[in-house]
């Protein structure tokens, strides 16, 4: 494609108006962390325009439009679409594969068997690498249409967003999920520890403290769940 730029407008809008053809798999091949990073050195005049692969001749001709700037040849080897697929057999369950998907596109636990959801993966190939039994393996898919490509882009982008956020708020959950567990400590303690607690049981056998912090731990996880 050549010819008159496309009309790109300023500051944060141009970055979303070259992040909007990109492919959005996330994959890093451009090396950037992601699509987004990559659209806003692009706009910045940071990065070329042809550091897609997944996008490949197709998106270095729109930034090469949308950005003025003179067409270049890909500087690497362009990605086709693919699928990743777990050999399940093989797979030792160590979660490092869910841990690299952009998309959250792998379920699992730790030490059971993994699998990529078909209709989620983009084949960013982002899983390969982590995988200390080289269970996971590409497979071809067709090239999709222009509709199919933007549906795919938009689900792409969503999902990776919600992952994001939801990294984001990690460590605000886990620090929530501390205070309470030693505020319920804390307070199971204080009720063990309260004077009328009797330090016999009635037949006259000393009390195990223990326990009772324990029925107490229960009794406020109950009263919490309630
Ligand atoms: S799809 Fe293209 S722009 Fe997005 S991260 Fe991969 S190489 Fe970078
Ligand atoms: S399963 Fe692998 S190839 Fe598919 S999106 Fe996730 S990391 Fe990328
Ligand atoms: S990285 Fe490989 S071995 Fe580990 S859970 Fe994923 S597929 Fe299984």
């Amino acid at each position: 494609m050549s010819g008159a730029p496309l009309s790109l407008p300023a500051g944060d809008a141009r970055v979303a108006a070259i992040d909007a053809v990109l492919p959005q798999t996330q994959c890093g091949a451009c090396d950037y962390p992601a699509c987004r990073p990559y659209a806003q050195a692009v706009a910045d005049g940071a990065a070329a325009i042809n550091q897609c692969p997944p996008g490949g001749e197709r998106v270095v001709a729109l930034l090469a439009s949308l950005t003025g700037r003179p067409l270049l040849p890909l500087r690497d080897p362009q990605r086709p679409p693919a699928l990743a697929v777990i050999r399940e057999a093989d797979c030792i369950g160590c979660t490092l594969c869910i841990q690299a998907c952009p998309v959250d596109a792998i379920v699992g636990a730790s030490r059971q068997m993994h699998t990529v959801i078909a209709a989620e993966c983009n084949g960013c190939e982002r899983c390969l690498p982590p995988c200390p039994v080289d269970c996971i393996e590409l497979r071809p898919l067709p090239e999709p249409d222009t509709a199919e490509r933007q549906r795919l882009a938009a689900q792409w982008r969503r999902r990776f967003e919600a992952r994001e956020a939801r990294l984001a708020a990690e460590p605000a959950r886990r620090q929530r999920r501390l205070l309470e567990r030693r505020r319920a400590h804390a307070a199971a303690a204080g009720e063990a520890a309260r004077p009328e607690a009797a330090s016999t049981t009635a037949d006259g056998r000393p009390v195990d403290r223990r326990q009772v912090l324990q029925a107490a731990l229960a009794r406020l996880r109950t009263r919490q769940r309630d």
